[in-house]
Protein backbone atom coordinates (compact mmCIF):
# COMPACT_ATOMS: atom_id res chain seq x y z
CA UNK A 1 0.00 0.00 0.00
CA UNK A 2 1.37 3.12 -0.88
CA UNK A 3 2.02 5.91 2.04
CA UNK A 4 0.56 9.40 0.99
CA UNK A 5 1.83 12.51 1.78
CA UNK A 6 -1.48 15.04 1.91
CA UNK A 7 -1.25 18.84 2.57
CA UNK A 8 -4.32 19.09 4.67
CA UNK A 9 -4.48 23.40 3.61
CA UNK A 10 -4.50 22.35 0.03
CA UNK A 11 -5.64 19.16 0.00
CA UNK A 12 -3.02 18.37 -2.48
CA UNK A 13 -1.42 15.38 -2.43
CA UNK A 14 2.73 16.30 -2.58
CA UNK A 15 4.27 12.64 -2.49
CA UNK A 16 3.69 9.21 -1.73
CA UNK A 17 5.84 6.26 -0.99
CA UNK A 18 5.93 2.61 -0.93
CA UNK A 19 5.67 0.42 2.15
CA UNK A 20 8.39 -1.32 3.21
CA UNK A 21 9.02 -5.72 2.17
CA UNK A 22 9.23 -8.31 4.45
CA UNK A 23 12.50 -8.76 3.53
CA UNK A 24 13.44 -5.31 3.70
CA UNK A 25 12.39 -5.03 6.91
CA UNK A 26 14.77 -8.07 8.46
CA UNK A 27 17.59 -6.58 6.73
CA UNK A 28 16.66 -3.30 8.12
CA UNK A 29 16.55 -4.53 11.78
CA UNK A 30 19.80 -7.02 11.27
CA UNK A 31 21.62 -3.81 10.05
CA UNK A 32 19.95 -1.83 13.45
CA UNK A 33 21.18 -5.00 15.05
CA UNK A 34 24.93 -5.09 13.93
CA UNK A 35 25.39 -1.45 14.14
CA UNK A 36 24.29 -1.56 17.90
CA UNK A 37 27.28 -3.96 18.30
CA UNK A 38 29.80 -1.20 17.39
CA UNK A 39 27.63 1.72 18.85
CA UNK A 40 27.89 0.17 22.09
CA UNK A 41 31.38 0.24 22.42
CA UNK A 42 31.86 4.31 21.25
CA UNK A 43 32.35 6.74 24.32
CA UNK A 44 30.51 9.45 25.49
CA UNK A 45 32.46 11.80 24.32
CA UNK A 46 31.83 10.46 20.38
CA UNK A 47 28.28 9.68 21.08
CA UNK A 48 28.14 13.46 21.88
CA UNK A 49 29.73 14.57 19.14
CA UNK A 50 27.19 13.19 17.04
CA UNK A 51 24.29 14.10 18.96
CA UNK A 52 25.54 17.56 18.53
CA UNK A 53 26.30 17.19 14.35
CA UNK A 54 22.47 16.38 14.34
CA UNK A 55 21.57 19.71 16.60
CA UNK A 56 23.64 21.75 14.08
CA UNK A 57 21.99 20.12 11.17
CA UNK A 58 18.89 20.79 12.53
CA UNK A 59 19.91 24.40 12.47
CA UNK A 60 21.39 24.55 9.42
CA UNK A 61 17.62 23.20 8.02
CA UNK A 62 15.54 24.98 10.43
CA UNK A 63 13.56 26.62 6.92
CA UNK A 64 13.25 23.58 4.94
CA UNK A 65 12.06 21.22 8.08
CA UNK A 66 9.51 23.38 9.39
CA UNK A 67 8.42 23.99 5.47
CA UNK A 68 7.73 20.85 5.25
CA UNK A 69 6.15 20.40 8.87
CA UNK A 70 3.51 23.17 8.14
CA UNK A 71 2.75 21.63 3.98
CA UNK A 72 2.79 18.36 5.44
CA UNK A 73 0.58 18.17 8.49
CA UNK A 74 -0.62 21.40 9.07
CA UNK A 75 0.73 23.39 11.56
CA UNK A 76 1.55 27.17 11.92
CA UNK A 77 4.91 28.05 10.67
CA UNK A 78 6.02 29.48 13.47
CA UNK A 79 5.55 26.80 15.80
CA UNK A 80 7.09 24.29 12.97
CA UNK A 81 10.43 27.12 13.86
CA UNK A 82 10.02 26.46 16.79
CA UNK A 83 9.89 22.39 16.56
CA UNK A 84 12.74 22.79 14.58
CA UNK A 85 14.76 24.67 17.39
CA UNK A 86 13.51 22.58 20.20
CA UNK A 87 14.78 19.46 18.46
CA UNK A 88 18.78 20.72 18.32
CA UNK A 89 18.03 21.63 21.74
CA UNK A 90 17.05 18.67 22.97
CA UNK A 91 20.11 16.45 21.04
CA UNK A 92 22.26 19.10 22.74
CA UNK A 93 21.09 18.68 26.41
CA UNK A 94 21.81 15.03 26.10
CA UNK A 95 24.99 15.50 24.60
CA UNK A 96 25.90 17.96 27.04
CA UNK A 97 24.67 16.17 30.22
CA UNK A 98 24.30 12.38 28.83
CA UNK A 99 27.16 11.22 30.50
CA UNK A 100 26.52 12.36 33.66
CA UNK A 101 22.71 10.61 33.53
CA UNK A 102 24.60 7.17 33.03
CA UNK A 103 27.42 7.90 35.57
CA UNK A 104 28.09 4.91 37.60
CA UNK A 105 26.01 5.50 41.12
CA UNK A 106 27.77 3.88 44.36
CA UNK A 107 25.76 1.59 46.54
CA UNK A 108 26.13 1.53 50.34
CA UNK A 109 25.99 -2.41 51.39
CA UNK A 110 27.08 -4.06 54.63
CA UNK A 111 29.51 -6.18 52.35
CA UNK A 112 31.89 -5.37 49.52
CA UNK A 113 31.57 -2.66 47.14
CA UNK A 114 28.74 -2.29 44.92
CA UNK A 115 27.73 -0.05 41.65
CA UNK A 116 25.16 0.38 39.49
CA UNK A 117 26.24 1.03 36.39
CA UNK A 118 23.73 2.19 33.05
CA UNK A 119 24.24 -0.27 29.76
CA UNK A 120 22.50 -0.30 26.38
CA UNK A 121 19.90 -2.82 25.81
CA UNK A 122 19.61 -3.32 22.03
CA UNK A 123 17.93 -2.01 19.05
CA UNK A 124 14.41 0.01 20.33
CA UNK A 125 10.83 0.05 18.04
CA UNK A 126 9.41 3.56 18.42
CA UNK A 127 6.03 3.87 17.00
CA UNK A 128 5.47 7.80 16.78
CA UNK A 129 2.30 10.44 15.73
CA UNK A 130 2.29 13.04 13.63
CA UNK A 131 1.18 16.28 15.32
CA UNK A 132 5.29 17.11 16.27
CA UNK A 133 6.56 14.62 13.34
CA UNK A 134 10.54 15.75 14.46
CA UNK A 135 10.02 16.65 18.42
CA UNK A 136 8.24 13.36 19.06
CA UNK A 137 11.11 11.61 17.43
CA UNK A 138 13.75 13.29 18.93
CA UNK A 139 13.11 12.80 21.78
CA UNK A 140 13.16 9.57 21.92
CA UNK A 141 15.90 9.12 19.58
CA UNK A 142 18.76 11.60 21.47
CA UNK A 143 18.49 10.02 24.78
CA UNK A 144 18.77 6.02 22.99
CA UNK A 145 21.70 7.01 21.08
CA UNK A 146 23.44 8.66 23.85
CA UNK A 147 23.38 5.59 25.96
CA UNK A 148 24.32 3.17 22.93
CA UNK A 149 21.35 1.82 21.85
CA UNK A 150 20.24 2.00 18.14
CA UNK A 151 16.53 3.09 17.15
CA UNK A 152 13.80 1.53 13.94
CA UNK A 153 11.15 4.17 13.79
CA UNK A 154 7.46 3.66 12.63
CA UNK A 155 6.27 7.26 12.10
CA UNK A 156 2.16 7.96 11.44
CA UNK A 157 1.22 7.65 7.37
CA UNK A 158 0.54 10.44 6.85
CA UNK A 159 3.87 12.61 7.58
CA UNK A 160 6.10 10.29 5.75
CA UNK A 161 8.41 13.39 4.03
CA UNK A 162 9.48 14.36 7.65
CA UNK A 163 9.86 10.36 8.61
CA UNK A 164 12.51 10.11 5.68
CA UNK A 165 13.84 13.67 6.10
CA UNK A 166 14.89 12.22 9.75
CA UNK A 167 17.19 9.48 8.46
CA UNK A 168 18.22 11.64 5.77
CA UNK A 169 19.93 14.03 8.36
CA UNK A 170 21.89 11.16 9.82
CA UNK A 171 22.72 9.78 6.32
CA UNK A 172 23.94 13.84 5.77
CA UNK A 173 25.99 13.35 8.47
CA UNK A 174 27.81 9.83 7.42
CA UNK A 175 26.82 8.68 11.05
CA UNK A 176 27.20 4.74 11.11
CA UNK A 177 24.58 3.01 8.96
CA UNK A 178 21.66 1.50 11.06
CA UNK A 179 21.92 3.99 13.64
CA UNK A 180 18.57 5.39 13.41
CA UNK A 181 16.55 3.65 10.63
CA UNK A 182 13.20 5.08 9.49
CA UNK A 183 10.75 1.71 8.49
CA UNK A 184 7.77 2.84 5.67
CA UNK A 185 5.56 0.57 7.61
CA UNK A 186 1.38 -0.43 8.35
CA UNK A 187 0.78 -0.75 11.71
CA UNK A 188 -0.04 -4.40 10.99
CA UNK A 189 3.53 -5.17 10.99
CA UNK A 190 4.31 -3.95 14.27
CA UNK A 191 3.57 -7.74 16.13
CA UNK A 192 6.20 -9.16 14.30
CA UNK A 193 8.51 -6.91 14.20
CA UNK A 194 8.15 -6.97 18.35
CA UNK A 195 8.61 -10.80 17.78
CA UNK A 196 12.13 -10.29 16.61
CA UNK A 197 14.56 -10.87 19.14
CA UNK A 198 16.66 -7.95 18.16
CA UNK A 199 14.10 -5.71 19.21
CA UNK A 200 14.85 -5.03 23.03
CA UNK A 201 12.04 -2.58 23.53
CA UNK A 202 9.71 -0.51 22.04
CA UNK A 203 7.70 2.91 22.77
CA UNK A 204 5.11 4.53 21.37
CA UNK A 205 3.04 7.75 21.22
CA UNK A 206 0.09 7.97 20.18
CA UNK A 207 -3.78 6.91 20.85
CA UNK A 208 -4.84 4.39 23.75
CA UNK A 209 -6.10 1.80 21.32
CA UNK A 210 -2.49 1.86 19.70
CA UNK A 211 -0.77 1.92 23.05
CA UNK A 212 -2.59 -1.47 24.06
CA UNK A 213 -2.38 -3.09 21.00
CA UNK A 214 1.96 -1.80 21.25
CA UNK A 215 1.84 -3.08 25.30
CA UNK A 216 0.40 -6.39 24.51
CA UNK A 217 2.70 -7.54 21.99
CA UNK A 218 5.56 -6.27 24.01
CA UNK A 219 4.39 -8.18 27.21
CA UNK A 220 3.99 -11.30 25.38
CA UNK A 221 7.65 -11.19 24.05
CA UNK A 222 8.72 -9.78 27.70
CA UNK A 223 9.97 -6.50 26.57
CA UNK A 224 9.57 -3.22 28.16
CA UNK A 225 7.31 -0.54 26.43
CA UNK A 226 7.17 3.20 27.52
CA UNK A 227 3.59 4.84 26.40
CA UNK A 228 2.51 8.48 25.91
CA UNK A 229 -0.68 8.25 24.89
CA UNK A 230 -3.93 10.82 24.86
CA UNK A 231 -4.81 13.33 27.47
CA UNK A 232 -7.93 15.75 28.88
CA UNK A 233 -6.09 18.28 30.07
CA UNK A 234 -7.70 20.29 33.01
CA UNK A 235 -7.26 24.24 33.29
CA UNK A 236 -7.95 25.34 36.80
CA UNK A 237 -8.83 28.77 37.60
CA UNK A 238 -9.62 29.89 40.87
CA UNK A 239 -11.53 33.49 42.07
CA UNK A 240 -8.09 35.81 42.62
CA UNK A 241 -6.32 34.81 39.32
CA UNK A 242 -5.59 37.51 36.75
CA UNK A 243 -8.58 36.66 34.25
CA UNK A 244 -6.80 38.28 31.67
CA UNK A 245 -3.76 36.47 31.85
CA UNK A 246 -5.47 33.14 32.24
CA UNK A 247 -7.83 33.66 29.21
CA UNK A 248 -4.70 34.62 26.75
CA UNK A 249 -3.35 31.42 28.28
CA UNK A 250 -6.31 29.24 27.59
CA UNK A 251 -6.08 30.61 24.11
CA UNK A 252 -2.51 29.69 23.73
CA UNK A 253 -2.93 25.83 25.59
CA UNK A 254 -6.24 25.28 23.67
CA UNK A 255 -4.74 26.23 20.29
CA UNK A 256 -1.48 25.00 19.98
CA UNK A 257 -0.40 22.81 17.28
CA UNK A 258 -3.86 23.59 15.52
CA UNK A 259 -5.81 21.75 19.30
CA UNK A 260 -3.97 18.84 18.22
CA UNK A 261 -1.64 18.61 20.73
CA UNK A 262 -1.77 15.40 23.63
CA UNK A 263 -1.36 18.13 26.86
CA UNK A 264 -3.31 20.66 24.85
CA UNK A 265 -5.59 22.87 28.11
CA UNK A 266 -8.85 20.85 27.00
CA UNK A 267 -11.49 21.24 30.51
CA UNK A 268 -11.76 24.91 31.54
CA UNK A 269 -12.84 24.42 35.29
CA UNK A 270 -13.62 27.78 36.70
CA UNK A 271 -14.94 28.58 39.93
CA UNK A 272 -18.16 30.77 39.87
CA UNK A 273 -17.12 34.06 41.46
CA UNK A 274 -15.34 34.10 38.04
CA UNK A 275 -17.16 32.18 35.81
CA UNK A 276 -18.76 34.73 33.81
CA UNK A 277 -15.90 36.98 33.58
CA UNK A 278 -14.01 34.32 32.22
CA UNK A 279 -16.28 32.78 29.65
CA UNK A 280 -17.12 36.25 27.91
CA UNK A 281 -13.26 36.78 27.38
CA UNK A 282 -12.40 33.50 26.23
CA UNK A 283 -15.09 33.76 24.18
CA UNK A 284 -13.93 37.13 22.67
CA UNK A 285 -10.60 35.76 22.28
CA UNK A 286 -11.52 32.28 20.46
CA UNK A 287 -14.15 34.55 18.12
CA UNK A 288 -11.33 37.16 17.24
CA UNK A 289 -8.77 34.46 15.83
CA UNK A 290 -7.50 34.78 12.33
CA UNK A 291 -7.81 31.01 10.21
CA UNK A 292 -6.23 30.75 7.22
CA UNK A 293 -2.76 29.38 5.64
CA UNK A 294 -0.49 27.86 8.26
CA UNK A 295 2.14 28.82 5.47
CA UNK A 296 1.02 33.03 6.90
CA UNK A 297 2.50 34.20 9.54
CA UNK A 298 -0.30 36.52 10.54
CA UNK A 299 -2.50 33.24 10.80
CA UNK A 300 -3.20 32.14 14.07
CA UNK A 301 -5.71 28.91 13.79
CA UNK A 302 -4.54 26.13 10.86
CA UNK A 303 -6.39 23.25 9.38
CA UNK A 304 -6.53 20.03 11.02
CA UNK A 305 -4.05 17.33 10.12
CA UNK A 306 -6.47 15.73 7.34
CA UNK A 307 -10.15 15.43 6.30
CA UNK A 308 -10.64 12.06 8.09
CA UNK A 309 -9.41 14.48 11.35
CA UNK A 310 -11.98 17.03 11.14
CA UNK A 311 -14.89 14.77 10.57
CA UNK A 312 -14.05 12.88 13.20
CA UNK A 313 -14.05 16.20 15.29
CA UNK A 314 -17.28 16.87 13.97
CA UNK A 315 -18.77 13.48 14.66
CA UNK A 316 -17.73 14.05 18.39
CA UNK A 317 -19.17 17.81 18.44
CA UNK A 318 -22.58 16.72 16.70
CA UNK A 319 -22.84 13.99 19.06
CA UNK A 320 -22.38 15.96 21.89
CA UNK A 321 -24.61 18.77 21.30
CA UNK A 322 -27.18 15.99 20.67
CA UNK A 323 -26.38 14.74 24.02
CA UNK A 324 -27.52 18.03 25.74
CA UNK A 325 -24.63 20.41 25.38
CA UNK A 326 -24.38 24.07 24.68
CA UNK A 327 -22.38 25.93 22.08
CA UNK A 328 -21.03 28.84 23.52
CA UNK A 329 -19.19 29.20 20.48
CA UNK A 330 -18.33 27.86 16.99
CA UNK A 331 -19.79 23.63 16.53
CA UNK A 332 -19.37 23.65 13.22
CA UNK A 333 -16.67 23.10 10.16
CA UNK A 334 -15.49 26.34 9.18
CA UNK A 335 -15.99 28.12 5.67
CA UNK A 336 -12.95 27.61 4.32
CA UNK A 337 -11.33 25.17 1.70
CA UNK A 338 -8.93 22.32 4.03
CA UNK A 339 -9.72 20.97 7.21
CA UNK A 340 -10.71 23.69 9.11
CA UNK A 341 -12.92 23.70 12.38
CA UNK A 342 -14.60 26.73 14.18
CA UNK A 343 -13.09 27.43 17.29
CA UNK A 344 -15.52 26.17 19.53
CA UNK A 345 -16.62 26.32 23.09
CA UNK A 346 -19.00 23.57 24.83
CA UNK A 347 -20.73 24.10 28.25
CA UNK A 348 -23.28 22.57 30.22
CA UNK A 349 -21.80 19.07 30.39
CA UNK A 350 -22.65 16.12 32.15
CA UNK A 351 -20.41 12.79 32.75
CA UNK A 352 -22.81 10.68 30.06
CA UNK A 353 -21.73 13.04 27.19
CA UNK A 354 -19.17 11.87 24.49
CA UNK A 355 -16.88 15.64 25.39
CA UNK A 356 -16.96 15.29 29.15
CA UNK A 357 -15.38 11.74 28.69
CA UNK A 358 -13.06 11.59 25.74
CA UNK A 359 -10.21 13.60 24.69
CA UNK A 360 -11.43 16.01 21.36
CA UNK A 361 -8.41 16.38 19.24
CA UNK A 362 -9.02 20.00 17.79
CA UNK A 363 -9.88 23.77 18.66
CA UNK A 364 -12.71 22.72 20.75
CA UNK A 365 -12.87 23.84 24.52
CA UNK A 366 -14.72 22.28 27.18
CA UNK A 367 -16.02 24.84 29.68
CA UNK A 368 -17.35 23.79 33.53
CA UNK A 369 -18.43 25.79 36.53
CA UNK A 370 -17.75 24.63 39.95
CA UNK A 371 -18.08 25.95 43.76
CA UNK A 372 -15.10 25.57 45.10
CA UNK A 373 -11.84 24.06 45.25
CA UNK A 374 -12.86 20.75 46.58
CA UNK A 375 -14.99 20.58 43.70
CA UNK A 376 -12.26 21.61 40.84
CA UNK A 377 -9.73 18.93 42.00
CA UNK A 378 -13.07 15.99 41.98
CA UNK A 379 -13.89 17.38 38.39
CA UNK A 380 -9.95 17.36 37.29
CA UNK A 381 -9.85 13.29 38.29
CA UNK A 382 -12.37 13.00 36.99
CA UNK A 383 -11.02 11.50 33.75
CA UNK A 384 -9.54 7.98 32.67
CA UNK A 385 -6.59 10.54 31.88
CA UNK A 386 -3.92 11.75 33.69
CA UNK A 387 -1.64 13.63 31.89
CA UNK A 388 -0.97 17.35 32.19
CA UNK A 389 -2.89 20.15 34.24
CA UNK A 390 -2.80 23.81 34.45
CA UNK A 391 -3.65 25.76 37.70
CA UNK A 392 -3.68 29.41 38.13
CA UNK A 393 -4.04 31.07 41.26
CA UNK A 394 -1.92 34.36 42.53
CA UNK A 395 -2.12 32.09 46.42
CA UNK A 396 1.31 29.83 45.51
CA UNK A 397 0.61 27.61 48.14
CA UNK A 398 -3.06 27.26 47.50
CA UNK A 399 -2.35 26.22 43.86
CA UNK A 400 0.81 23.84 45.37
CA UNK A 401 -1.27 22.36 47.91
CA UNK A 402 -4.03 21.57 45.16
CA UNK A 403 -1.28 20.20 42.49
CA UNK A 404 -0.58 17.59 44.84
CA UNK A 405 -4.46 16.12 44.73
CA UNK A 406 -4.16 16.19 41.04
CA UNK A 407 -4.02 12.88 39.36
CA UNK A 408 -1.69 13.92 36.35
CA UNK A 409 2.02 13.07 35.30
CA UNK A 410 2.47 16.86 35.04
CA UNK A 411 1.17 19.68 37.09
CA UNK A 412 1.49 23.58 35.68
CA UNK A 413 0.85 26.88 37.61
CA UNK A 414 -0.19 30.08 36.46
CA UNK A 415 0.92 28.17 32.76
CA UNK A 416 -0.31 25.93 30.41
CA UNK A 417 1.49 22.38 30.42
CA UNK A 418 4.34 22.81 28.41
CA UNK A 419 7.34 20.39 27.41
CA UNK A 420 11.28 21.26 28.18
CA UNK A 421 13.99 19.00 27.62
CA UNK A 422 14.85 19.66 31.19
CA UNK A 423 11.64 18.54 32.79
CA UNK A 424 10.25 14.77 32.40
CA UNK A 425 7.54 14.52 30.20
CA UNK A 426 4.66 12.21 30.60
CA UNK A 427 1.26 10.53 32.49
CA UNK A 428 -0.37 8.69 34.86
CA UNK A 429 -4.05 6.30 34.37
CA UNK A 430 -4.71 5.62 30.72
CA UNK A 431 -2.05 8.37 29.34
CA UNK A 432 0.32 5.63 29.60
CA UNK A 433 3.34 5.30 31.50
CA UNK A 434 7.23 6.09 31.46
CA UNK A 435 8.56 9.44 31.02
CA UNK A 436 10.67 11.45 27.90
CA UNK A 437 13.33 13.78 28.47
CA UNK A 438 15.14 14.79 31.49
CA UNK A 439 17.51 12.47 33.11
CA UNK A 440 14.33 10.02 33.78
CA UNK A 441 14.06 9.68 29.55
CA UNK A 442 17.44 8.03 29.78
CA UNK A 443 15.98 5.57 32.87
CA UNK A 444 13.26 3.94 30.77
CA UNK A 445 15.78 1.37 28.22
CA UNK A 446 18.61 1.06 30.27
CA UNK A 447 20.50 -2.10 31.85
CA UNK A 448 20.72 -0.93 35.73
CA UNK A 449 23.29 -3.25 36.48
CA UNK A 450 24.90 -4.05 39.31
CA UNK A 451 28.90 -4.82 39.86
CA UNK A 452 29.19 -6.04 43.05
CA UNK A 453 32.85 -6.90 44.28
CA UNK A 454 34.39 -9.39 47.59
P1 LIG B 1 -2.51 6.90 16.57
O1 LIG B 1 -3.53 6.67 15.55
O2 LIG B 1 -2.47 6.03 17.76
O3 LIG B 1 -1.09 6.89 15.80
C1 LIG B 1 0.13 7.02 16.47
C2 LIG B 1 1.13 6.05 15.86
O4 LIG B 1 0.71 4.71 16.16
C3 LIG B 1 1.22 6.12 14.35
O5 LIG B 1 2.54 5.87 13.94
C4 LIG B 1 0.29 5.01 13.90
O6 LIG B 1 0.57 4.55 12.60
C5 LIG B 1 0.55 3.96 14.94
N1 LIG B 1 -0.52 3.00 15.17
C6 LIG B 1 -1.85 3.15 14.95
N2 LIG B 1 -2.50 2.03 15.33
C7 LIG B 1 -1.58 1.16 15.80
C8 LIG B 1 -1.63 -0.16 16.33
N3 LIG B 1 -2.76 -0.81 16.44
N4 LIG B 1 -0.46 -0.74 16.72
C9 LIG B 1 0.70 -0.07 16.62
N5 LIG B 1 0.81 1.17 16.10
C10 LIG B 1 -0.30 1.78 15.71
O7 LIG B 1 -2.58 8.36 17.16
P2 LIG B 1 -2.82 9.71 16.38
O8 LIG B 1 -4.26 9.83 16.15
O9 LIG B 1 -1.90 9.81 15.23
O10 LIG B 1 -2.30 10.76 17.47
C11 LIG B 1 -3.14 11.36 18.36
C12 LIG B 1 -3.12 10.70 19.71
O11 LIG B 1 -1.79 10.69 20.21
C13 LIG B 1 -3.92 11.51 20.71
O12 LIG B 1 -4.61 10.68 21.56
C14 LIG B 1 -2.83 12.28 21.46
O13 LIG B 1 -3.23 12.73 22.71
C15 LIG B 1 -1.74 11.26 21.51
N6 LIG B 1 -0.46 11.91 21.76
C16 LIG B 1 0.16 11.69 22.96
C17 LIG B 1 1.36 12.33 23.26
C18 LIG B 1 2.05 12.13 24.59
O14 LIG B 1 3.23 12.48 24.69
N7 LIG B 1 1.41 11.60 25.61
C19 LIG B 1 1.94 13.17 22.32
C20 LIG B 1 1.28 13.35 21.10
C21 LIG B 1 0.09 12.71 20.84
P3 LIG B 1 -0.41 4.85 11.35
O15 LIG B 1 -0.40 6.33 11.13
O16 LIG B 1 0.18 4.09 10.25
O17 LIG B 1 -1.77 4.36 11.78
Amino acid sequence: MAIKSVNPYTLETLKTFDEITDSQLEKAIDTAHDAYLDWKKTSYEDRAALLNKIAATFRSKKKELSEMITTEMGKLIGQSEYEIEYCANIFEYYAKNGAEFLADQKITTAVGEAVLTKAPIGVILAVEPWNFPFYQVARVVAPNLMIGNTIVLKHSSNVPQCAQAFEDIFTEIQAPKGLYTNLFLSSKKIEKLIENPKIQGACLTGSEKAGASLAQFAGKNIKKSVLELGGNDPFIVLEDADIDRATDLAIKGRMINNGQSCVASKRFIVLEQVADAFLEKFTKKMEALKLGDPMDKETQLGPLSSQDALDTLLEQVNTTIKQGATVVTGGKQANLKGAFMQPTILTDLKPDMLAYQEELFGPVASFYRVKNDEEAIELANATRFGLGSSIFSKDMERAKNMAKQIDSGMVFINQPTKSNESLPFGGTKRSGYGRELSALGMDEFVNKKLIHAV
